[in-house]
């Protein structure tokens, strides 16, 4: 008998979410993302250390934000909304694009200028987002989509948005469905921080149901020059190449610090040079493609291993790789070496190769 196929996360999770039969399914089949044992990099961390990571790069739309985008859509629908709109460094918007294709609504997204890589700026305009560059940073873009969606009858469908948490808690429901407990340590980037949240409260939603009997330690990890949280002040210029979490003053910051300090974890900073070296190293050592901002879970996780964090101690560590290496082209080819040039001639290649 065939197994029954996956429905996305509101049909799978649907007792746990805030659903009901009346909330149309606006979904791409999106969650049930693989849980992926490092072959090679868990052992640099420490002996005893158990690394998987949660790949959220093979999403519909290729980020984690497909999950709670899904919840968002479908309840701005069920509440009658014909448009959507969000603030975005990139994977919001690719999001909230394909996910109000899929609902026949308008979407409308404000990006800053500049700062969006290429592929998530394809995605934006290849599911008909009407996609506005702002000459201003995503804080700047989020006031913005505040303020309009205050006032004007359009659905505000960023971090913001309560039903994105809540979709978005799904990923820590699949981490203990696939381990059968949760992990000692969840490490995660941190942006608007709306993920970090999210995960928390799926934990501890698990545990107050009796599914898992125990919590995680969550980590958190910022970029050295957008780190808010770390510093504990507003960043007014943030700068980072990692710009799916180049943002000076996180929406859920308080919720991500309230997860940090329950769950006894931590919030650290890692620089641009340490998130591109984990960059590589995911791709071209655990065959794992992700974007930048995305190996700030395992560059911090190295960080944390260089202080003796982690010493002989034996723990499962879950790293959450939070979008695909492709949303960001230019910098994979700025980041690796260019390729070899050769002349249309077997012998030349051969030799090139070594194997004559
Ligand atoms: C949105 C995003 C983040 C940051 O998540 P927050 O919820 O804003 O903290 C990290 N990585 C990628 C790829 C993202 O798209």
């Amino acid at each position: 008998m065939a197994a029954r196929a996956w429905p996305g996360v509101i049909e799978h999770y649907r007792r746990l979410l805030p659903v009901s039969d009346a909330t149309p399914r606006i979904t791409l089949l999106e969650g049930n993302t693989p849980l992926i044992p490092s072959a090679h990099l868990a052992e640099r961390l420490g002996p005893g250390v158990r690394l998987l990571f949660k790949y959220e790069g093979v999403n519909p739309t290729c980020s984690f934000k497909d999950r709670g985008m899904t919840m968002a859509v479908s309840k701005a629908v069920e509440e009658g909304a014909t448009a959507t709109i969000c603030a975005s460094t990139g994977n919001t918007s690719a999001a909230a694009a394909a996910y109000c294709a899929r609902a026949g609504i308008q979407s409308v997204v404000l990006i800053p200028d500049g700062y969006v890589a290429l592929g998530k700026l394809a995605q934006a305009l290849a599911y008909g987002a009407r996609t506005i560059a702002v000459d201003g940073d995503f804080d700047a873009c989020l006031r913005l989509v505040r303020e309009i969606s205050d006032n004007y009858a359009v659905a505000l469908v960023n971090s913001l948005n309560p039903f994105r948490i809540q979709g978005q808690k799904t990923a820590a429901f699949e981490v203990c469905d696939a381990l059968g407990a949760p992990p000692e340590f969840h490490a995660l980037p941190v942006g608007n921080a709306g993920n970090i949240t999210s995960y928390w409260l799926g934990y501890c939603e698990y545990r107050e149901q009796g599914v898992t009997d125990r919590l995680p330690h969550m980590l958190g990890f910022q970029a050295a020059g957008a780190a808010p949280i770390v510093t504990g002040g507003r960043v007014d210029k943030p700068e980072t190449l990692a710009t799916a979490i180049r943002i000076g003053n996180p929406a859920r910051w308080e919720e991500a610090s309230r997860a940090i300090e329950e769950s006894a974890g931590r919030i650290e900073a890692v620089s641009d040079d340490e998130i591109v070296a984990a960059y590589r190293e995911l791709s071209s050592v655990e065959g794992i493609f992700c974007e930048p901002a995305s190996a700030a879970s395992y560059a911090g996780l190295k960080k944390l291993a260089a202080e003796g964090f982690f010493g002989s101690r034996r723990c499962t560590v879950v790293a959450t790789l939070t979008g695909h290496g492709l949303k960001d082209p230019d910098r994979a080819v700025a980041t690796a070496a260019e390729p070899e040039q050769a002349p249309d001639d077997i012998d030349a290649i051969v030799e090139m190769l070594g194997l004559a």
